[in-house]
């Protein structure tokens, strides 16, 4: 599919917004009004800290609300003061948090159902208006839409969109796009959209195996069922490995993401040869400004001497998923939350969620004497939810 022509047609429709409807003035305050805390903002003028009593707490210098993430709840808010009488759908959570998703489903902004892993658009009638998230949507969800004539407002972060133009450009020189990121996170479903060929890799070491095919060390019915639903249609990994061209998820871990780059250059240098390596290999760094900024900011929070970690944001959050890694692997006991009400203060005890695991309950996580709390947030949670948490935190401590 010409994907470049089919969102100019899109764009050039007459039922497509992609800058809201409302004056940067307007913006803030209504969002100000819903998610922002006092207590935040003086805990930032005061160096990031916080103490009272036997409670220290260090924030994270880069935390919480992106920019991108900031301008998609104020365009899916201000769409239903733009049309407060008409059916409004989102193709997705607009970004992973629930208390910001529960406060659209109560303006009945409602979210496309799934049936059986595939989204139902039969609701979805001629000339509702439909919001793309911040992470976007696929190519084939827009092409729905715009066939139904629908109001599309595109809320689709900049940066996200970034990483299409650099996949259509490998798909326009016939380069297979190797993306860094999680083959079932809405972003990459909709980046592999707008790709040609491709292969998603999860990690370092599905790029190394990877970059171990390319130098003849694999064998071809093993690497394609381990990629058998990370890969497109009809790959074959001894054509489409030859040229190959880097992208990423916006929020995977930057560090990782630049060792598979240079893993997979150094791969392709040793097999082609400097001579030919602009033939085989293209590289770039799709990660965006403030996934790379909090994560800064947490390697230099777990250098604080902390006690423990807490980290906020939604459970399917890939940037708050990496903070927390980051947190793990410089053993700080952390806890991942999503929200305030996993805190008991009663039970001083906190209802957390560790990587790659289900819930679990730890009773006494404030012990006694003096503590040393490091909280950070991932780019889609509100500073009102990190506020909540410290408030909490006082309270136990008390
Ligand atoms: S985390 Fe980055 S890519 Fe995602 S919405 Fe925020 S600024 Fe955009």
């Amino acid at each position: 599919m010409d994907t470049q022509a089919l969102k100019h047609a899109i764009q050039h429709s007459g039922r497509y917004n992609r800058k809201g409807f409302e004056s940067p003035t307007q913006r803030a305050k209504a969002l100000g009004e819903s998610y922002q805390s006092d207590l935040i903002a003086s805990i930032r003028e005061n160096d990031f800290t916080f103490e009272e009593g036997r409670l220290k707490i260090k924030l994270a210098k880069s935390f919480g609300f992106c920019w991108g993430v900031e301008r998609a709840v104020a365009m899916a808010y201000e769409t239903r003061r733009h049309y407060p009488n008409e059916d409004i759908w989102m193709t997705n959570e607009i970004i992973h948090n629930p208390s910001v998703n529960n406060h659209l489903s109560r303006m009945n902004v409602k979210i496309i159902s799934t049936r059986n892993g595939i989204k139902d658009f039969s609701s979805v009638s001629c000339g509702d208006v439909v919001i793309l998230p911040a992470f976007g949507a696929t190519v084939q969800e827009m092409q729905l839409l715009h066939e139904k004539k629908c109001q599309i407002i595109d809320t689709t972060c900049p940066w996200v969109s970034k990483v299409w133009h650099t996949v259509e450009k490998h798909k326009k020189h016939i380069f297979t796009s190797i993306i860094h990121g999680k083959y079932k996170h809405e972003e990459t479903l909709a980046t592999r959209s707008f790709a040609g060929d491709y292969l998603v890799v999860f990690d370092l070491a599905e790029a190394e195996y990877v970059a171990n095919y390319i130098q003849g060390h694999g064998d071809k019915n093993k690497f394609m069922n381990k990629f058998a639903k990370a890969c497109s249609d009809g790959f074959d990994p001894d054509i489409h490995l030859e040229r190959i061209g880097v992208a990423n998820q916006t929020t995977m871990l930057k560090s990782e993401t630049e060792a598979i780059g240079k893993f997979l250059e150094k791969t392709m240098l040793k097999k082609y040869g400097p001579a030919n390596i602009n033939n085989h290999f293209l590289a770039f760094n799709t990660i965006c400004d403030a996934t790379e900024e909090r994560q800064d900011a947490m390697f230099s929070l777990v250098n604080e001497d902390l006690d423990i970690l807490v980290v906020i944001g939604g459970f399917n959050s890939s940037n708050t998923t990496h903070l927390q890694e980051i947190a793990v692997t410089n053993n700080i006991e952390s806890f991942h939350i999503d929200i305030s009400d996993r805190i008991s203060v009663e039970n001083n005890s906190i209802c957390h969620k560790p990587l790659e695991s289900d819930l679990v309950l730890k009773k006494n996580f404030i012990p006694h004497g003096k503590i040393k709390v490091g909280i950070t947030s991932g780019a889609s949670t509100p500073d009102k939810i990190v506020a909540d948490v410290i408030e909490k935190l006082i309270a136990i401590t008390k």
